[in-house]
C-alpha cells in the first residue's frame, strides 16, 4: 500500500484492477421506490416481473387475413371472409372462429382467432365482398407470436441490477408498474481545490479561472447515477482543506480535484494523510492523469472513499472514466461494467512518447461498416476546447511510439 511519501507510480492495468477490487467490497445505497422517468439511469433493485403472458394472447404481427395455414398450401386459394378483428378488439369480435375455408381480415397487434394458425400479409391477397384470393401460401405460426412466447406470467422480465433505460422503462409500463425500485443516487461530495478558482457566477480576475471542473465532475457523477454535492472551493491551504474533507467525507464517496501534483501548494495528499487516509495508489502511468490518487478515510465510524483527480479538466475527465466510475457504479449497485472500448482505422499519423498509457482526445466519424478516428488538436491536458470537441480517447499504449495511417487502433467511448 502507498503512502502519500512514497509515490509508487501504478500500470493503467494494475490501477484499474485495484479499483475494481475495491469496487467489489463496497453495498450499494437503500433501494427506494421511484417514478419511471425518474429511474432512467439508476440501477433496479427489485426483478420487474411479468403480470401476465406476453403476449396476453396470440398477436398478429401483420395486417392481413387470419386463416388455416392447411387451406393455402395450394395457390391461389379462394376463402370466405367471415369477419373482422382489429388490435384492441371487443370480446365479442375476438369471440369470432375461423373454419375451414374461412378468414377474417386482422390487423397488427389484434388477437388471432380460434381456428387460424397464421396470417397472410394483405399485400399477398385480393378481396371483393365477403370472398378473399389468397396468392401467396404460409406455414402455420407465420405472423402470429403465440401467446406467452416472449414471457410467461411470473417470469423475470428485467433482473435486478440491469441500469433502467428506455427498455426497460418500456417492461415497466407493460407490466403496470409506474413506479419501481431502485438504488438511491450515491452523494458524492466535489470539493475543487486552487486559490486561481472562482466561481461560475464571479467575474475571474486577470489571473484567475473559473472552476469549471466541480460542474464537470458534478456532470459525470449524474450521468452515472450519482447525485453530485458541490462544496465551496477549498484554497491551498491546509487548515481550509482539512475543514472541507471533512464536511466531504460524510458523503458516499468524495472527489477532489486539483493538489495531487508535485507541487509547493499541492497539498491534498497531505492533508488526507493527517485525518489518517490509507492510499491504494498516488499515482497511474497514464497521460493526461498521472497524479491519480485513490484511497479511504474511516472518520467517525465511517469509511468513506475518495479520489484525488489532478486539476487540469482533460485530466479530471479521463480519470473519473477510468477510475471513479466502478467505485460509483458499485454504490449505484450496478454490476461492474467493462470500459467501452472499439477499434478503429487511424486517419492521420500519430507519434507520442513510450513510457505512458495515453488517452489522447479523438474524434470517432460515424461510418458504421468502417469506423475512422483522429485526434483533435489540443493544447495538453488543460485544453477544454478540445475536450467539447472530441467524442473519444485514442488509447496508445506505453510501448509504442508511432502509428501510421490506416492502422487500427484502439478507442475509449465516453
Ligand atoms: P493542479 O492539479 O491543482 O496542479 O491544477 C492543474 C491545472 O488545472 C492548473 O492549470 C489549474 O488552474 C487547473 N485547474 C485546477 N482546478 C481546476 C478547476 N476546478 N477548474 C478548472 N481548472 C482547474
Ligand atoms: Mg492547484
Amino acid at each position: 500500500m502507498a503512502t502519500s511519501s512514497s509515490t509508487k507510480l501504478l500500470s493503467f492495468a494494475d490501477a484499474r484492477q485495484i479499483v475494481e477490487r475495491r469496487a467489489a467490497t463496497l453495498s450499494p445505497t437503500e433501494p427506494e421506490l421511484t417514478g419511471l422517468l425518474d429511474a432512467v439511469g439508476l440501477v433496479l433493485a427489485e426483478d420487474v416481473l411479468a403480470d401476465r403472458d406476453f403476449p396476453p394472447f396470440p398477436r398478429a404481427t401483420r395486417d392481413g387475413f387470419a386463416v388455416r395455414a392447411a387451406d393455402v398450401q395450394s395457390v391461389p386459394a379462394r376463402l370466405l371472409r367471415v369477419g373482422e378483428i382489429k388490435a384492441g378488439a371487443t370480446v365479442e369480435a375476438s369471440g369470432i372462429s375461423v373454419g375451414p375455408g374461412e378468414a377474417v381480415e386482422i390487423m397488427t397487434g389484434a388477437p388471432v382467432p380460434v381456428g387460424a394458425d397464421a396470417v397472410v400479409m394483405v399485400e399477398c391477397t385480393a378481396s371483393a365482398n365477403a370472398r378473399v384470393t389468397v396468392q401467396r401460401a404460409v406455414k402455420a405460426g407465420e405472423n402470429v407470436v403465440p401467446a406467452g412466447a416472449e414471457a410467461r406470467r411470473g417470469d423475470v422480465m428485467v433482473p435486478k441490477g440491469t441500469r433502467v433505460q428506455h427498455a426497460a422503462v418500456a417492461v415497466a409500463a407493460a407490466v403496470g408498474r409506474p413506479e419501481i425500485a431502485v438504488f438511491r443516487r450515491p452523494r458524492v461530495a466535489v470539493l475543487a481545490t486552487g486559490d486561481e478558482l472562482v466561481d461560475v457566477n464571479l467575474p475571474p480576475g486577470p489571473n484567475e479561472i473559473r472552476n469549471s471542473n466541480s460542474y464537470s465532475l458534478a456532470a459525470q457523477v449524474y450521468e452515472a447515477g450519482g447525485e453530485a454535492v458541490i462544496l465551496p472551493v477549498a484554497r491551498d491551504d491546509a487548515a481550509d482543506l482539512a475543514l472541507l474533507l471533512r464536511k466531504g467525507l460524510e458523503a458516499d464517496l468524495l472527489l477532489l480535484s486539483g493538489g495531487v501534483s508535485a507541487g509547493k501548494y499541492d497539498l491534498v495528499e497531505e492533508v488526507l494523510a493527517s485525518l489518517g487516509a490509507k492510499f491504494f495508489f498516488t499515482g497511474v502511468a497514464i497521460q493526461p492523469g498521472k497524479p491519480v490518487v485513490f484511497g479511504e478515510v474511516a472518520l467517525n465510524g465511517k469509511t468513506t472513499p475518495f479520489f484525488g483527480l489532478p486539476g487540469n479538466p482533460v485530466s479530471t475527465m479521463v480519470t473519473f472514466q477510468l477510475f471513479v466510475r466502478p467505485v460509483l457504479d458499485a454504490l449505484a449497485g450496478a454490476k461492474l461494467e467493462p470500459l467501452p472500448f472499439t477499434q478503429a482505422i487511424l486517419k492521420a499519423a500519430l507519434s507520442t512518447k513510450t513510457g505512458l498509457t495515453r488517452f489522447l482526445p479523438a474524434k470517432l466519424d460515424g461510418a458504421h461498416d468502417k469506423p475512422g478516428v483522429e485526434l483533435v488538436q489540443w493544447q495538453g491536458s488543460g485544453d477544454l476546447m478540445a475536450a467539447s470537441t472530441a467524442n473519444c480517447y485514442i488509447v496508445v499504449p506505453p510501448d509504442r511510439e508511432q502509428f501510421e495511417a490506416g492502422e487500427t487502433v484502439t478507442v475509449l467511448l465516453f
